[in-house]
């Protein structure tokens, strides 16, 4: 395996935190609520501050450095790619585009690749099929899962099935509607003339590590095939090996009996698919792969050369180091840890959630350790993980959740174990 390479020493300056924090207040605006920390540099699965202090990064850019930090094998692709050429836009036809395309046309099934640079991106791509695949019939709708999360484009918002974040940004753009979801009854009494497809993730992320079911899935492919409708499956957190296969589905449905020949009509992909260099993209079934004809879709940045190059490398990688392998191995190891501290801790932990390394724990609604904040429970961990070493990344109110890299190691994996007990053993 290529080593990453080495940490820089960690600057020292003097209250540069506090002089890059100063830069933010007055001239990043303060969408984001941000943790207390200053990260200068990283190597694996550890990021250094800039004041020198190290961490065990189970969040992993939620669930986007595939590879870890610094990955000298990312850093080679895109010296090598940077050399020849960066971008040219989508006049012109360039190999990495057309190779990548195809390795992931390999992993799922016969269809065709549309490049986006985000996850949100991808997603409008998608509503985009299903508004071209229903217009002929005046069909539009798209049906998604309530605790769902598409992104934050007012057309994801829409899509999203979470109420707080689409507060203020009325009126919400028409076309959506939110079902239960692993409810199948609920998804047919939901269609209407106007639905065109129904959408949800393999595993819902944001809300918490909700994994859907097989009998949800084969059912819906069911529903859908009966009622002429595309089944969407948002792959942009759980997919690219995250449940140790390359879409979620795949690992859902394992030994599942018609598990086989499950396939949703298209898949949206960002997140880990460039190891942490902005790429994102959508996959659609053979028979669909053409509605979106010449002119009715495009991006300037899509698929430039040096994103497909990563993106081609990162595979490459996955495949060499065995990393499908190492999601599940560390995946379960993670997973039996946490069950074994929601045993010896039940008045902290009270349920795990996971899927290779998309992996949730839910915190007990009134910790006493907690009480004196209004702040959410699953935010008041995570802080005092921080402060142990250790990164998380809160889901909700109450499921902290760990998205590391797929070459995380099991003894990072025994370390982070070691540091959540630790400061959960401190709550009571
Ligand atoms: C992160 C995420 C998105 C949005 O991706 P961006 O790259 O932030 O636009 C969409 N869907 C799911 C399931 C996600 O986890």
């Amino acid at each position: 395996m290529m080593k990453p390479s080495e940490p820089t020493p960690p600057a020292m300056v003097h209250n540069q935190a506090s002089a890059i924090k100063e830069l933010f207040t007055k001239n990043v605006i303060p969408s984001y609520g941000r943790f207390d920390i200053v990260l200068s540099h990283g190597s694996g699965s550890s990021v250094w501050s800039v004041t020198g202090q190290r961490y065990l990064d189970m969040g992993g850019g939620i669930a986007v450095c595939s590879l870890g930090h610094a990955s000298g094998d990312i850093t080679e692709a895109l010296i090598e790619q940077s050399r020849k050429l960066v971008h040219i836009s989508n006049l012109y036809y360039t190999e990495p585009q057309g190779r990548l395309a195809r390795a992931l046309v390999e992993r799922i099934a016969p269809g065709k690749c549309f490049f986006a640079n985000s996850g949100a991106e991808a997603n409008e791509g998608l509503f985009k099929l299903a508004r071209r695949f229903g217009n002929p019939e005046g069909r539009f709708e798209v049906l998604t899962a309530f605790n769902s999360f598409h992104g934050r484009t007012l057309a994801g918002l829409a899509a999203t099935g979470q109420d707080k974040f689409r507060k203020g940004f009325e009126p919400i753009t028409p076309g959506f509607r939110h079902i239960p979801f692993n409810d199948l009854a609920a998804a047919e009494r939901a269609l209407s003339p106007a639905t065109a497809a129904i959408l949800i993730e393999g595993v819902q992320g944001e809300s918490g590590i909700l994994p859907a079911t097989p009998e949800y899935l084969l059912g819906l492919r069911k529903l859908c095939n009966e009622k002429n409708l595309l089944l969407l499956m948002d792959g942009v957190q759980c997919g690219h090996y995250r449940t140790g296969r390359f879409q979620s589905f795949q690992r859902i449905l394992e030994g599942v009996p018609g598990g086989e020949g499950f396939l949703p009509d298209a898949i949206s992909m960002a997140k880990s698919l460039g190891g942490g260099f902005p790429i994102g993209a959508f996959w659609v079934w053979e028979p669909y792969a053409d509605i979106l004809g010449p002119g009715t879709h495009a991006t300037t940045f899509g698929g430039t050369p040096l994103a497909c190059a990563v993106a081609l490398k990162v595979l490459e990688v996955i495949e060499r180091d065995g990393l499908a392998e190492n999601v599940r191995k560390v995946g379960a190891f993670l997973e039996e840890e946490l069950l074994r501290l929601s045993r010896t801790h039940p008045g902290v932990i009270t349920a795990v959630r996971a899927l290779g390394l998309m992996i949730g724990f839910e915190l007990q609604p009134n910790l006493a350790a907690f009480a004196g904040s209004n702040q959410a429970a699953s935010l008041q961990l995570v802080n005092r993980l921080h402060e142990a070493g250790l990164l998380t990344i809160p889901a909700g109110t109450q499921v902290v959740r760990l998205l590391p890299p797929l070459n995380l190691r099991i003894e990072e994996a025994r370390e982070a174990i070691q540091i959540i007990e630790s400061v959960i053993s401190r709550l009571i």
